[in-house]
C-alpha cells in the first residue's frame, strides 16, 4: 500500500473547540485520503485514529500494523525523518510542549506510547482526560522509575533480586554485603538497551557506578548468576482479558541483545510458572495493550523478573511473522479496546537477529539482496539514515524447525546485511 507522508509543525495550540473526546470532532479527516488509498474515496474510518508519543522503530510498527487495519495513526518526534514518518503522520516538536501534545491527540481516539520516559507530568497538565491514555498515566509512572516498578513487584510477592536505593555509604556498603560484592547498578529512570546499568567488578567500582549514577537516582541490586533471561510479551484489554505469547529467551553478547528466540528452551514448568508471573505483574500494574516482562532463569530453575516494559518490546518483533498476531497488531487492537487476536506461534520455531550499526556514518552499505537469499526470512529494516555503533537499524526474522535451525539462519541473513 502506497503512503503519502504528511508532516505537522505545530505553530499554536489547536481549537480547543475540536478537542478530543468531545464527540464533535472528525477525527484524522485530512490523513484518511492518503492512509486509505487503495480502498475507495468513501472508505468510512474504521477508528478515528491512534496518537503514539515516538515516532522511532516501534512506532513505524506500530503504524504499520494500525494502517494495516485501516486505523490512521499520528506520531510525535523529534525529527521530521523519524522512522514512524514514512508510514503515518507526525507531529514534529517536543514531547513536553503544549502545543505538540495538543497537535498530536486532536481526532484521535486514544493515545498511546512507544517508549517509557514519556513527560507524564507534561501529558497530565496539557491533556488531562480529554483522550483515552491507554496504558495509563498512572500505570506509565509506576514502571518509568525501577525502583518505584521493584516496590509495586515486591508488594505484589513476585520473585526478583534483593535491591535497594541507597542514600548513604553505609547503606550501599550493606545491600553489598547481602549481595555478596556483586551488585548491579542502574539508573532510576531513562535507561535503555543496557544503557544506564553498570556491572561493577569490585567494590570500589560499584561505589563509584553508584556516586557517577547519583546515589538516590540509582537502583542497587544483587547480581543474578542466571543461566537464561527470559521475556515473555502479555497483551491485556480495557476489561481486563489477557493474552499471553510463547516465552522468548534473549542471547545477549557486550550487553546488548543479538538475538531473540522463541520458544524459550525451558522446561515446560518453568515456561508456564513464567507465563504466570508476567500475567500477574501486568494486571497488578492495570497495563492496557502489550507488556513485556524480562526475568532471569538460574541454574535450578528459578525465576526472578528483571522489569516490566510498559510497551511494545524488541523482545516480541518475532511476532511479526512466528505469532498467528504481532504484538504490535495485538497493542492496537489492545488499546482501541477490540478483541485481542491469538498469540500463538505459527511455525515451531522462531529467531530474530537485531541488525546494529558498526560503524559511525551513513547507512549505505547494507546488502539487502545478500540477505534475502536466505529462504524464509524476513527483513526489516526502520529506515535510519545514520549509523552508530550498536544502534538497531532494523532486525530479522527466521522462521523453521528447531531452535538451531532459526538461530542459525537468522544469524546469516543479518551478517549477510552488514556485509
Ligand atoms: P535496560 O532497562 O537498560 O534494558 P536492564 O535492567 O534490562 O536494563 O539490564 C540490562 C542487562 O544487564 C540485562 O539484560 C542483563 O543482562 C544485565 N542485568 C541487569 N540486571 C541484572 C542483575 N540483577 N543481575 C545480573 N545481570 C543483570
Amino acid at each position: 500500500m502506497a503512503h503519502r507522508r504528511r508532516v505537522v509543525v505545530p505553530t499554536r495550540a489547536p481549537d480547543p473547540g475540536a478537542s478530543a473526546g468531545s464527540g464533535r470532532h472528525p477525527g484524522f479527516g485530512p490523513l484518511l485520503a492518503p492512509l486509505m488509498s487503495g480502498l475507495g474515496p468513501t472508505t468510512p474510518p474504521v477508528a478515528r485514529g491512534v496518537a503514539i508519543v515516538g515516532a522511532g522503530q516501534l512506532a513505524r510498527m506500530l503504524a504499520s500494523s494500525a494502517v494495516q487495519m485501516g486505523v490512521p495513526v499520528r506520531c510525535l518526534a523529534g525529527r521530521a525523518d523519524d522512522p514512524a514518518a514514512s508510514i503515518g503522520e507526525v507531529v514534529v516538536g517536543p514531547e513536553d510542549a503544549a502545543a505538540s501534545l495538543q497537535s498530536l491527540v486532536r481526532g484521535a481516539e486514544v493515545l498511546t506510547f512507544e517508549h517509557e520516559w514519556a513527560p507524564l507530568d507534561a501529558l497530565e497538565q496539557h491533556i488531562g482526560d480529554a483522550i483515552e491514555i491507554r496504558p495509563s498515566i498512572a500505570c506509565m509512572r509506576s514502571i518509568a522509575d525501577k525502583a518505584v516498578q521493584r516496590g509495586r513487584l515486591a508488594a505484589l510477592g513476585l520473585p526478583q533480586p534483593i535491591h535497594g536505593v541507597c542514600e548513604d555509604e553505609a547503606e550501599l556498603r550493606a545491600l553489598l554485603r547481602d549481595a555478596n560484592d556483586r551488585v548491579v547498578i542502574k539508573r532510576r529512570r531513562g535507561g535503555y538497551d543496557g544503557y544506564g546499568v553498570a556491572l561493577p567488578g569490585t567494590v570500589d567500582e560499584a561505589i563509584a557506578a553508584w556516586e557517577r549514577f547519583g546515589r538516590g537516582a540509582a537502583l542497587v541490586e544483587a547480581w543474578v548468576p542466571f543461566v537464561r533471561e527470559l521475556s515473555v510479551l502479555v497483551v491485556r484489554a480495557p476489561d481486563g482479558h489477557m493474552r499471553c505469547y510463547d516465552v522468548c529467551e534473549s542471547i545477549n553478547a557486550n550487553g546488548r541483545c543479538e538475538f531473540v528466540v522463541a520458544p524459550a528452551r525451558v522446561d515446560p514448568g518453568v515456561a508456564a510458572h513464567a507465563r504466570e508471573i508476567a500475567c500477574a505483574a501486568v494486571e497488578a500494574f492495570g497495563g492496557i495493550g502489550v507488556f513485556a516482562v524480562e526475568m532471569f532463569e538460574t541454574a535450578d530453575g528459578a525465576l526472578l523478573v528483571n522489569e516490566l516494559a510498559p510497551r511494545v518490546h524488541n523482545t516480541g518483533h518475532w511476532t511479526i511473522e512466528g505469532a498467528h498476531t504481532s504484538q504490535f497488531e495485538n497493542h492496537i487492537r489492545a488499546v482501541l479496546g477490540w478483541p485481542l487476536g491469538d498469540t500463538d506461534m505459527c511455525s515451531p520455531a522462531v529467531a530474530m537477529a537485531n541488525v546494529l550499526g558498526s560503524r559511525s556514518g551513513d547507512a549505505s552499505g547494507l546488502d539487502l539482496a545478500a540477505a534475502l537469499h536466505e529462504p524464509r526470512v524476513a527483513v526489516h529494516l526502520y529506515g535510519k539514515r545514520e549509523l552508530r555503533p550498536g544502534r538497531k537499524l532494523g532486525h530479522v526474522t527466521a522462521w523453521g524447525r528447531d531452535f538451531d535451525d532459526v538461530l542459525a539462519r537468522s544469524r546469516r541473513a543479518m551478517e549477510n546485511l552488514r556485509a
